[in-house]
């Protein structure tokens, strides 16, 4: 509810702040119990920064994270571990988030030591049995990281979110570093697990095509705001913020008959350090008036289970 995460810039000798970036600027939404939420947006934007902030990765600058009613902003450090077990990561990199020098039996164990769970006999029968889930062999479990290749890492990367037997799992861009013939793979592999253990995701990337592919509801962010939020069908059928408009029409479309006019945005993203007055979009907008520049929008619902931030919503 209305997350916020500013960064101090730093600058001159004595290193004090001279700006501030706000990556995250108000932020509210709700994941729902088993599904899938994607939040999409260009990389920049505040989509990463918004899953490490409810994880508590990072200092909320402000506002609220409820989990299953417990304020995890304000929790602590004991009932924060608690909550650990229940919300777990998948990172982007399955290159760096593994430790290389410990094997991967080890490496997927972790979480089990920290807690306390299991004897040593329990935690290796439980590593093989999650190794086996994802797709990996149980035979593998002394084996180190720099032998796997990048979509082998990211099933470690997966089993050692998943051996915690978690309720929620922020994947932050959890195929963006990988061949796209190996993308598919790891979300069909994200999609299975989430039927067999009902798991919700906050699914968490920059390309459209992978969020129509596995979310249930999709939220779109642009410098620090969410801008539309929306089932994945109303999203994708009938966008009401021209970003979105923008975003889905450079989605490549084999179909000649189903392909879409291109919007071509003029510009770049402004910086997050003095953003725009008024909509932040307003200075790459094509239908923007002169109140876009003067009045922020509000986030509202336009229709029913449809949100989005925009004076002239669905009017082009
Ligand atoms: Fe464009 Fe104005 Fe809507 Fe912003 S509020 S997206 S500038 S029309």
């Amino acid at each position: 509810n209305n997350l916020k995460k500013y960064f101090p810039i730093k600058g001159g000798i004595l290193r004090h702040t001279v700006g501030t970036v706000k990556a995250v600027d108000g932020v509210s939404f709700t994941v729902r119990r088993g599904e899938t939420l994607g939040l999409v947006g260009e990389s920049g934007c505040g989509k990463t920064t918004t899953g490490r902030t409810i994880l508590r990765l990072e200092q909320a600058t402000s506002g609220e994270v409820l989990f299953e009613d417990k304020d995890v902003l304000k929790a602590s450090s004991r009932q924060m571990k608690a909550l650990r077990r229940d919300m777990q990561i998948v990172f982007q990199d399955p290159y760096a988030s593994l430790d290389p020098r410990i094997t991967v039996g080890q490496s997927v164990a972790e979480g089990l030591v920290i807690h306390g769970i299991g004897t040593p006999k329990e935690r290796e029968e439980r590593v093989r049995e999650v190794l086996a889930k994802v797709g990996l062999h149980a035979s593998q479990i002394n084996r180190f990281p720099h032998e796997f290749s990048g979509g082998q890492r990211q099933r470690i990367g997966i089993a050692r979110a998943l051996i915690m037997e978690p309720k929620l799992i922020v994947c932050d861009e959890p195929v963006s570093a990988l061949d796209v013939s190996i993308q598919s793979q790891v979300l069909n592999l994200l999609r299975n697990l989430q039927r067999e253990f009902g798991l919700t995701y906050l699914f968490i990337a920059h390309n459209l095509s992978v969020v129509e592919h596995i979310s249930d509801r999709v939220g779109v962010m642009y410098l620090g705001k969410l801008v539309e939020l929306a089932s994945r069908e109303d999203l994708f059928r009938e966008p009401l913020h021209p970003y979105t408009k923008a975003l889905i029409s450079a989605i490549p479309n084999p179909d000649p008959t189903a392909r879409r006019e291109r919007i071509v945005l003029q510009g770049d993203v402004p910086s997050p350090i003095n953003p725009p007055a008024g909509c932040r979009f307003h200075p790459r907008c094509w239908i923007a008036r002169p109140i876009c520049s003067e009045q922020d929008p509000e986030f509202a619902e336009k229709r029913k289970g449809h949100w989005a931030a925009c004076h002239f919503a669905g009017e082009f």
